[in-house]
């Protein structure tokens, strides 16, 4: 193993700007890594920047991972790190989790492309639906995007309407994407719904949005994960709740992150019940996941027996794999007293990072709730060196400041990437 020089230990050259300081960790990047870089040039050969999960991508190139095991990730190169990203919140139990990998060989040992309705797929569907109070019924996918997809146009059956209330900065999924309000900077990939943007968290721009006459459905995540780990307030969400209420709009919350939060999501820890709700990521297990569920008489529509008009396709929406990854992860990893301990962490985790921040006079803070977190820079390029300091002393953070704790990190753990950007935050020149 190659060990990672600390960031405190190798200070930037006297002198350089924040772009020289950037060149040299790069540079030093570089060099440390020269099987990855091998590597990205030959996958960029084949596939358009080298991956196939645009979020992987960082300058000057991915280290190439070659296996996880708890806390910790390992490159190619023959480093190891401490993985605060935890894939990007769908790695809330660490790596390899012993219970999932024999849910999962034990599964197999069946047969895994049955094509028929099985046991653990109507299991699954009862722990879920206990667990969430929104959720009478459910049904599963193969991600978030397509369960958000699901919900979306299961509420406008529901309702009648075609036009869809979203929030500045959401992200819903890779096809349901949003920038600023009004900027008409929609993601080019999005789908075509009509959809209204109001401000998140803002009270007032309510009135607007529900000024709507098409407003079917209102899709919101009560803290906004890819979009910088905001929370709403409580009253905001109650708001929403009663304006959704009065208008007999179907109210989605988009859990696929949040419902980390507690042991019945975010919908319980802000003791707001949507009419549906929308599930991914970690409670797969890490395997392929998604589910959307809600009110009995909004997933009726699904029903043969009661006439249900809505169909839904999807040849391995109850692949036996992530079904029996998504069953050994909700019975037996996830219980309440382990769900707060990981989160109380990361509110720990928010207020020693932010404090360092402050103590060094540095543009930099944090936002988050729980296990969610995110460090934000005035600059950017303040972020760009921080994340290669991070990545210099084996600690792993997505490049954009987020971070999901996973069951695997520790105090010990978080009190290292504390110190590291705090020796960091010495050091650095802008
Ligand atoms: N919803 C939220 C809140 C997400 O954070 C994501 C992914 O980051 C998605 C939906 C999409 O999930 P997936 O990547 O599984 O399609």
């Amino acid at each position: 193993m190659t060990a990672p020089l600390s960031a405190a230990d190798r200070p930037v050259p006297p002198g350089s700007e924040l772009d020289d300081q950037i060149t040299e960790v790069h540079r030093r990047y570089a060099e440390v890594h020269p099987r990855s870089a091998a590597e990205h040039v030959r996958a960029k050969a084949v596939m358009p920047g080298g991956n196939t999960r645009s979020v992987l991508h960082f300058d000057p190139f991915p280290f190439r991972v070659i296996g996880g095991e708890g806390s910790d990730l390992h490159d190619l190169d023959g480093h190891r790190y401490v993985d605060f990203c935890g894939n990007y919140s769908a790695g809330l139990l660490g790596h390899s989790p012993d219970r999932v990998r024999d849910a999962v060989i034990e599964a197999l040992a069946d047969g895994w492309a049955l094509g028929a309705t099985h046991l653990r797929e109507t299991e699954l569907a009862e722990e879920i639906s206990e667990r969430f109070a929104s959720i009478d019924q459910v049904r599963f996918t193969n991600s978030g995007t397509e369960a958000n997809l699901m919900a979306i146009g299961t509420a406008l059956h529901h309702s009648n309407k075609d036009k869809v209330g979203v929030f500045d900065h959401a992200y819903h999924g890779g096809v349901l994407s949003f920038g600023d309000p009004g900027s008409g900077s929609h993601h080019p990939l999005n789908v075509p719904y009509a959809f209204h943007v109001a401000v998140f968290d803002d009270i007032g721009g309510l009135d607007r949005l529900f000024a709507e006459p098409d407003l079917g459905c209102v899709v919101v995540e009560a803290v906004q994960g890819a979009g910088g780990c905001r929370p709403a307030s409580p009253e905001f969400l109650s708001e929403l709740r009663h304006r959704c209420d009065d208008r007999q709009v179907v109210l989605i919350f988009d859990e696929v992150m949040t419902s980390r939060l507690s042991f019945g999501g975010a919908q319980e820890r802000y003791g707001v019940i949507p009419d549906m709700t929308t599930l991914g990521k970690y409670l797969g297990g890490g395997m392929t996941f998604g589910a959307f569920g809600g009110r009995r008489d909004i997933m009726a529509a699904f029903d043969p027996a009661t006439g249900g008009s809505l169909t839904q396709a999807g040849t391995f929406n109850n692949n036996v794999v992530s079904m029996a990854a998504a069953l050994a992860t909700i019975r037996y990893e996830l219980d309440s007293p382990t769900i707060d301990a990981i989160n109380k962490r990361g509110d720990d985790l928010i207020r020693a990072l932010d404090d360092v921040f402050t103590a060094a006079d540095l543009p930099l803070w944090v936002t988050g709730a729980g296990s969610m977190l995110c460090i934000h820079a005035a600059d950017t390029r303040l972020l760009e060196l921080l994340f290669h300091a991070a990545l210099s002393d084996g600690l792993y953070l997505a490049r954009r400041g987020y971070m999901a704790l996973s069951k695997s990190i520790t105090d010990d753990h978080c009190e290292r990437l504390v110190r590291c950007l705090e020796a960091w935050s010495k050091v650095i020149r802008r």
